[in-house]
Order: C-alpha cells, then structure tokens, then sequence
C-alpha cells in the first residue's frame, strides 16, 4: 500500500499549517484544547519527537518509535503504515533556508477526514 504522505517544500519562514477539514491552524494550538479533533499527530524532525498524539494511537506512535530509534528509519512512516483508517493522511512541509548555513526541517502532520461524534 502507498505511503499516504504528502511532501510539500517551502521557501523562506515556516508556515503555519491549516487542518484541510475544518481550517483551524495546527501548531498555533498545539498543547491547547483549540486543537481540532481531526489531527492524529504532529511531529517535527528537529525534535525527533511526536509533538501530539490522538489517544487512539497512543501505542502505535510508541510503537513506531521504538521501530525507528531500532532501524533509523522516520517514525511518521512507521506510524502511517500502522494506522488503520482510510481517511488518514500526513502533510509534511519542510521549510529550508538560511540560518547560519543551509537548514531545513520538516513539520508533519496527521489528520482524518472524519471527526469523533461529540
Ligand atoms: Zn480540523
């Protein structure tokens, strides 16, 4: 099966990602309650570490990152692969420039297209 990863490349600042479902922006309410219900995780390979995790795939990310840190490989792939919805996807936009010398990150983000019933 395809990797559902969508890979964007971007110049310059990094920008803000939207939740294509509902349009609330994701890392600006990263760690609050505005977070939308259709994200299943963010990570950021700078950190090396889910930022968020949807309580659902709590054991799968821990899983894909005990994977990772084993075979090097990312762990946002690992958990794709694992994740059984077919309304799931990940946007990955890495954003390159200049600091002190060519540097790029890459943000990912999972979502669903259907949300939880309240
Ligand atoms: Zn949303």
């Amino acid at each position: 099966m395809p990797s559902k990863i969508v890979m964007l490349d971007q110049k310059g600042d990094p920008a803000e990602i939207y939740c294509p479902v509902c349009g609330q922006p994701v890392f600006e309410n990263e760690g609050t309650s505005a977070l939308c219900s259709h994200i299943l995780f963010t990570y950021v390979d700078l950190a090396g570490e889910f930022g968020y995790v949807n309580q659902e795939l709590q054991e799968l990310a821990e899983g894909a990152r005990g994977y990772s840190d084993v075979w090097g490989v990312c762990p946002v792939e690992v958990l794709m692969l694992s994740i059984d919805r077919p309304d799931a996807f990940c946007l990955a936009v890495t954003t390159s420039g200049l600091a002190c010398g060519p540097m790029s990150a890459t943000a990912y983000v999972g979502f669903k297209f259907t949300p939880e019933p309240e």
